[in-house]
């Protein structure tokens, strides 16, 4: 049985994303994300100041941690603000066994689809990084560390692929761009699967019902293959960023609630009562909704109505047939789930050619200039 398990990226300080951090304080009561969800995902970008995570915001020991390196966020730095983040490969490294149960190798991500002279040196640069990680890796440390792969396209994969392989690693992240879309994301993972023996898999920064499904379609197909499947996503923050009210058992539905002070984003809109029975909006009205500091209950919404939607898909993918139904009206994602069936078929390169107009273009995607909580 393959365990698929969603992990909302966290901050660790509240304030910074219109209030939201891992603990948030509701109504006199402390609410912590990562143990509602029992996994978080953490890069050392933002945690890298804290010793003890577990103890210092209260997080349950059951509680999976993901600490990615940060990678994205010091490019992401970069290119914003043209100044290097300094980092060491060790001190990410410790400060991953200290505090998480899964870490990813430090890599330098491509944004956009740069050429291949310069995908090569990212690489090279990754495998570099993945030496000084393996290294230095502890010994008694029950930290699992994860290799990654980058590439739009069977070529790239290749080039990634050949350059950062041969380590003995516990696992792989894929992290190809852009993250929405289903073909590009499906693509990775048949790549690696393909490749040999790999049972656990993190998808990096899964955009909502675009990509989700396909996760638990490629784990049903290949449930002997695969024990864990991980995906991080931060979605549940356009609560906070945007005031959007998911309710994606409609597959992607939303719609804004207004402030009734501040600025209004979207169409105002009025309801009576509100239409979830999540432990959020069980205990708020629709007017308190739309107070000006409601972004936390709203994100915290949103955190509950992904994890219903994970849980339905969960329980729906061990019938392929049910899964599409309810899916019908996703032709993208039905489209990509006969890409996968036609890639198990023959291989990841066949499908590519096959499919190839169906996957997004990466020249068309801006570079990642935007931080992990930003869209
Ligand atoms: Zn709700």
């Amino acid at each position: 049985m393959v365990e698929i398990k969603y992990i909302p990226a966290t901050t660790l300080n509240n304030g910074l994303f219109n209030e939201i951090g891992i603990e948030l304080e509701l109504k006199g009561k402390k609410i912590n994300i990562a143990n509602i969800a029992g996994s978080t995902m953490i890069s050392w970008f933002y945690g890298k100041d804290y010793e003890n995570i577990r103890k210092q915001f209260n997080v349950n020991d059951d509680v999976m941690i993901i600490g990615d390196s940060g990678g994205f966020q010091i490019g992401s730095e970069k290119e914003k603000t043209g100044k290097e983040v300094r980092f060491n490969c060790f001190e990410i490294l410790k400060w991953q066994e200290k505090n998480c149960n899964i870490g990813l190798v430090m890599d330098v991500p491509p944004s956009g689809n740069p050429g291949e002279d310069l995908f090569k040196l990212y690489s090279n640069q990754t495998k570099e990084y993945i030496e000084r990680f393996v290294e230095r890796r502890s010994t008694t440390s029950k930290l699992k560390l994860y290799n990654i792969l980058h590439g739009t396209n069977p070529r790239h994969l290749d080039i990634w692929y050949k350059n950062v392989n041969g380590f003995n690693l516990d696992g792989w992240a894929t992290g190809p761009k852009p993250s929405s879309d289903c073909f590009t994301q499906s693509q990775a993972i048949l790549y690696l699967l393909e490749k040999g023996d790999v049972r656990h898999i993190h998808t990096l920064g899964v955009s909502g019902t675009s990509v989700i499904p396909i996760l638990y379609y490629i784990a049903k197909k290949f449930e002997d293959k695969i024990d864990l499947i991980t995906f991080d996503s931060s979605s549940y923050l356009v609560g906070s960023l945007y005031r959007r009210y998911m309710l994606q058992q409609n597959n992607g539905f939303y719609f804004f609630i207004p402030e009734v002070e501040g600025v209004y984003i979207g169409k105002p809109i009025k309801l009576n009562k509100l239409p979830c029975d999540c432990p959020i909006c069980s205990n708020v009205t629709f007017k308190e909704m739309m107070e000006y500091k409601a972004g936390r209950l709203l994100s915290l919404h949103n955190l509950y109505d992904t994890l219903r939607y994970c849980n339905l898909l969960d329980s729906l993918k061990d019938e392929p047939e049910i899964l599409k139904t309810f899916l019908k009206n996703k032709n993208r994602i039905l489209k990509c789930f006969e890409y996968i069936d036609y890639c198990i078929k023959y291989n990841v390169n066949e499908g590519y050619k096959k499919y190839e107009k169906f996957f997004t273009n990466p020249n068309v995607v801006t570079p990642s200039t935007k931080s992990l909580f930003e869209y």
